[in-house]
C-alpha cells in the first residue's frame, strides 16, 4: 500500500512524504525538522528526496535531511540547487526500488526555469508539481515567460482526468475567491469552494486535488473557456486573441488581486 503524506512546513508548505510503512521518499523537503519527526515517529527509513525547484522553500531541509540519513537527491539538471546527485532533464524516469514506485519526468518551466514534476501512473496517476499548479489556481511566473507558464500548465493538463495532484502549497481558499470573480457561474466551483472551506476550518488539507476536477474549475487552465477569456479581456479593456494572452492576464491581475 502507497499512502503520500503532507507533512507541513512554514506557514502553508506541503513536504509530501511518499511511503509503504517502511520506505520513504519525500518531495521538497524546505524544512528538515518536521520531516524528521514524520519519519521517526512513524518508523519510515528514507531512500530518496525528489526537488521539483530550486526555491528555498523547498530545498532548504535537504543537507540537514543528508546529516540524518544517506539518500539520493533527484532534481533538474538545469538548476542551481548543489545537493542534487541525480540530475534529470524530460523523459528521464525515478525507479524508486524500495517503493516500487516509477516515476517520470516533466519540464515545467515558468515559475523557474528549473522547474520538473514527477508523474507516476501506478498504483494510481499521480503528479508532484511544486509550485507549478495549485489547486483552482498557478504559480506565480518568476523566472520564464507567462507563454512557458502555460505550456506547462496545459502539459501537466493533458495527463489522465484521474490523476490526483501533490502540489506543494495551501494555497486554496485565496485561489477560489479569485477564480470566483473570473467565472462566477461555474456551479462545480461553488461547490469546490464550499468543500474546500470545511476542509479548513477544520485544519485540513484541500489537496491533493484531482486533475479533471482542476480542468472544471481552474481558470488558469480553462484560458480557452470562452466565458473566461470574455472576463478576462473585460478586466483588461483590450482584446485578447490567444488563450495564452489570457493566461498571461489572468495571472496578472491575480497577482494584484
Ligand atoms: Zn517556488
Ligand atoms: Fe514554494
Amino acid at each position: 500500500m502507497l499512502n503520500i503524506h503532507p507533512v507541513h512546513a512554514f506557514r502553508d508548505n506541503y513536504i509530501w512524504v511518499i511511503h509503504n510503512r517502511r520506505s520513504a521518499a519525500v518531495v521538497d523537503p524546505g524544512d528538515a525538522q518536521p520531516v524528521i519527526a514524520y519519519l521517526q515517529h512513524n518508523h519510515l527509513q528514507l531512500n530518496a528526496i525528489l526537488i521539483t525547484h530550486h526555491h528555498s522553500d523547498h530545498t532548504g531541509g535537504i543537507l540537514e535531511l543528508l546529516h540524518y540519513c544517506e539518500a539520493p537527491v533527484y532534481g533538474p539538471a538545469t538548476g542551481s540547487t548543489a545537493a542534487i546527485t541525480h540530475s534529470l532533464r524530460e523523459t528521464d524516469r525515478v525507479r524508486l526500488e524500495a517503493l516500487s514506485l516509477d516515476l517520470a519526468v516533466l519540464e515545467i518551466p515558468g515559475h523557474t526555469l528549473d522547474h520538473i514534476a514527477y508523474y507516476g501512473g501506478d498504483p494510481f496517476d499521480m503528479v508532484f508539481c511544486g509550485d507549478t499548479l495549485f489547486a483552482c489556481g498557478c504559480g506565480r511566473v518568476f523566472e520564464g515567460t507567462p507563454e512557458q507558464m502555460y505550456q506547462s500548465l496545459q502539459k501537466l493538463a493533458r495527463l489522465p482526468d484521474d490523476t490526483l495532484i501533490f502540489c506543494a502549497h495551501e494555497y486554496t481558499l485565496g485561489n477560489i475567491m479569485f477564480a470566483r470573480t473570473v467565472d462566477p457561474d461555474n456551479t462545480r466551483l461553488t461547490a469546490f469552494a464550499a468543500a474546500a472551506q470545511q476542509l479548513r476550518l477544520q485544519q485540513l488539507p484541500t489537496v491533493p486535488t484531482k486533475l479533471e476536477l482542476e480542468r472544471a474549475i481552474n481558470p488558469f487552465l480553462r484560458c480557452a473557456v470562452p466565458a473566461i477569456a470574455a472576463q478576462a479581456q473585460r478586466q483588461a479593456g483590450y482584446p485578447l486573441n490567444h488563450p495564452e494572452a489570457v493566461f498571461s492576464m489572468l495571472r496578472d491581475w491575480k497577482n494584484r488581486f
